[in-house]
């Protein structure tokens, strides 16, 4: 059996994860790709191997602001693991890649009878509850430059590359600021020689030295 990518699925007994196989169905998530709207009905769950999902909440319905990020560690859509069938949030795919999906009525089947399942979405959902409290804290307190230096190390560690496409439109809607935020923010961790960023794409240069650049909830989100 190939490794399994989604490190979730793989700390399940594999008693318990080869009766999930079957549901799981392999798909390719794209860039920009929208997978639920606020108060809409989850229809599907995901689980990411090399993809990255940004959780966004909208203020005034347009506003974006980034309040969560699933790649390889997680699972979207866990509202359906508290029994709840609408999203709070907009999911959107931030780093096209591989993903395992099921539909939404086959995964409350697998819940309900599987306590590993239910033991790890539990540990997760409550990791993400973590991650989503400091990130409200991160936006309101540390500057865009911290900040930012904090996303890319988030994002690198979910996608195990240091390498990925974003665009400054993107940027601004993750960090909840203004696109000349974003431009001034990058341009700073460029002069830095911290990372490179040319043409929507994005390269960590200097992992060590982002490290420092980013706030401290980096750390805090790490562990
Ligand atoms: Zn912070």
């Amino acid at each position: 059996m190939a490794a399994i990518a989604n490190s979730l699925l793989a700390a399940l007994p594999r008693k318990s994860y080869l009766r999930l196989l079957p549901g799981l169905i392999p798909v390719e998530l794209g860039f920009g790709e929208v997978l639920y709207e606020p108060g809409k009905p989850i229809r599907d769950v995901y689980f990411p191997g090399q993809s990255l999902v940004s959780l966004l909440t909208l203020v005034e319905g347009h506003l974006a602001l980034e309040v969560g990020l699933v790649g390889r560690e997680g699972m979207v859509g866990v509202p359906l693991a508290l029994g709840i069938g609408a999203s709070p949030v907009r999911a959107l795919v931030q780093g096209a890649g591989p993903a395992l999906r099921m539909s939404a009525a086959g995964f409350r089947r697998e819940l309900s009878r599987s306590p590993p399942l239910q033991r790890e979405l539990y540990r997760y959902v409550h990791t993400l509850m973590a991650q989503i409290s400091q990130t409200a804290g991160c936006n309101r307190f540390h500057v865009v430059e911290a900040r930012l230096a904090r996303w890319l190390l988030m994002t690198r560690d979910r996608v195990r590359s240091g390498e990925f496409r974003m665009t400054h439109e993107f940027l601004s809607h993750m960090l909840g600021v203004r696109r000349v935020g974003v431009t001034e923010a990058a341009s700073a961790l460029q002069r830095r020689k911290l990372i490179e960023y040319s043409r929507g794409n994005i390269k960590i240069l200097d992992h060590r030295g982002l490290q420092q650049a980013a706030c401290a909830c980096y750390e805090g989100l790490k562990d």
